[in-house]
């Protein structure tokens, strides 16, 4: 059976993990709200990476910054002027494309062309509109992706401020307070989980692309010359992380950016893609950024955030790696990566579908059956006592058979059934989702024997 994003946008929206946004208003497009279960999925992911990166490193700190900042970070950043796609409409159609994304569907690469270079292009090599076969183009202009704003009561160009575009500035700006107040000494790295905004024009594929997103990013500040070497570090850091999460090599690919792509800043990138139904998406860039951003602030705030380093008595602006993930598109790719359709029993026609998750991904980590409604009362008891240790579910609705399949198609790692003779004995059936194999263990031992499937 075929591995689709219809069947898992249709999972998601069925068992609660993503509605559209907005949706009783007509909606909003690609807008998403994560339901119950998505939530806690969605949490899940983001507390594997602090675990990976914050909590289980000796070097690292976290950070949350505001999302509104002062407008000269993001003229500091190059955001401002900079940081726009090239737009034109089709004058037949109306339809919005971008110049740059044309140009390369047909072969060609805008990489380092102007505006009039690449209207020179499309009409050279007879370029049309992909929707409707149009030549009749607007001509190309900027367009800003980040959300403006107004801050405080007046509506002028004083007040004017912008949604982040992404979260890594608020690192940037606050290298100097990290520093000083961790007392830490370089290398370190400052990490961060929050919301970004940009004016995707070609918002799409699900939670792939949307125009406000989550970010995990961290900024590594090492010593100059030393970059590069962290830089294949933490390369090879966020690939073990996502294998070790469950993601398959086979779907995975690291593609190094080549010379003329890479920003003239950087001494490496890599993007980490993921094979998804609708093709190759970036999850994650890793990017050798050297002294860029420190630098450009140094510049535009006139205050010098740099690092007196003890050992040389030099004072110099460290050089930074940043691996940049984006939360919801990697929790779609693990969703995607998840998704399966077994066949049970081939002459029944008996097919469950599961969400083979990472028990640590998984939005509950069990889930708890009384064989019968009369059991309730000393089922609720094991619940309850799960509860205080685990996000766990409790159904009692319908056959075992039917409620064991409800939990396997939300990734629910084990079924605990109480049964008549789990008073006598003290113990209680686990199911397996993925061997469905069933074992018996004792109630006392099954929040160490969660703990231990959850462990990652
Ligand atoms: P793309 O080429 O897909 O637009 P990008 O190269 O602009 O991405 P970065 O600026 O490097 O992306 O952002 C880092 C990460 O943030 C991306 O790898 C992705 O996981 C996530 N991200 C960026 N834009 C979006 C978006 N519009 N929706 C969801 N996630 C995003």
């Amino acid at each position: 059976t075929e591995k689709t994003m219809d069947k898992v946008i249709a999972l998601c929206k069925n068992r609660g993990f993503v509605f559209s946004g907005s949706e009783i208003y007509g909606g909003l497009s690609n807008t998403w709200d994560y339901g119950p279960l998505g939530v806690e999925f969605k949490n899940n992911v983001k507390r594997a990476w602090w675990k990976k990166f914050v909590q289980e490193s000796p070097t690292n700190v976290g950070l949350d910054a505001a999302i509104l900042m002062n407008p000269q970070v993001w003229v500091a950043s190059g955001h401002v002027g900079g940081f726009s796609d090239p737009l034109m409409d089709c004058k037949d159609c109306k339809t919005r494309h971008r110049a740059d994304k044309l140009i390369e569907d047909a072969g060609g690469d805008a990489n380092g062309m102007t505006f009039e270079q690449m209207s020179a292009y499309i009409q050279e090599h007879g370029i049309v509109c992909p929707n409707c076969g149009s030549a009749n183009f607007t001509d190309i202009r900027k367009f800003n992706l980040m959300f403006k704003t107004f801050q405080g009561v007046t509506e002028d160009a004083k007040s004017e401020i912008y949604l982040r575009p992404e979260t890594a500035q608020g690192i940037f700006v606050n290298f100097a307070n990290v520093q000083r107040s961790t007392r830490r000494k370089l290398p370190f790295g400052v990490c961060q989980i929050g919301k970004s905004f940009r004016n995707e024009i070609t918002p799409g594929n699900f939670t792939f692309r949307t125009r406000e997103f989550e970010q995990m990013e961290m900024e590594f500040f090492c010593k100059p010359d030393t970059d590069l070497e962290w830089f294949y570090y933490w390369k090879d850091y966020c690939k073990n992380f996502l294998i070790g999460l469950g993601m398959k090599e086979e779907n995975m690919r690291l593609r190094d950016h080549e010379k003329e792509e890479l920003s003239f800043y950087s001494k490496a990138t890599t993007d980490i893609e993921y094979l998804f139904p609708f093709g190759w998406g970036e999850l994650w860039g890793i990017a050798d950024r050297t002294d860029y951003d420190l630098g450009r602030h140094n510049e535009v705030s006139g205050k010098v955030q740099d690092y007196f380093d003890p050992e040389t008595n030099e004072h110099y602006v460290p050089y930074v790696v940043e691996p940049s993930l984006g939360a919801d598109r990697v929790a779609l790719a693990f969703l995607v990566e998840a998704y399966d359709e077994e066949v049970v029993d081939a002459e029944k026609n008996d097919t469950r579908v599961v969400l083979r998750l990472h028990p640590a991904l998984a939005p509950y980590k069990a889930c708890v059956l009384p064989l019968s409604k009369k059991l309730n009362d000393k089922a609720g008891e094991v619940y309850a006592l799960l509860q205080k240790r685990f996000m766990v579910d409790y159904d009692d609705a319908g056959s075992i058979g039917k409620r064991y399949r409800r939990q396997d198609e939300i990734g629910t790692p084990i079924c605990v059934t109480y049964d008549f003779d789990s008073e006598n004995d003290g113990c209680v059936t686990v199911r397996d989702r993925d061997t469905m194999q069933q074992e018996r263990i004792k109630i006392e031992e099954l929040a160490a024997y969660i703990e231990n499937k959850i462990a990652y």
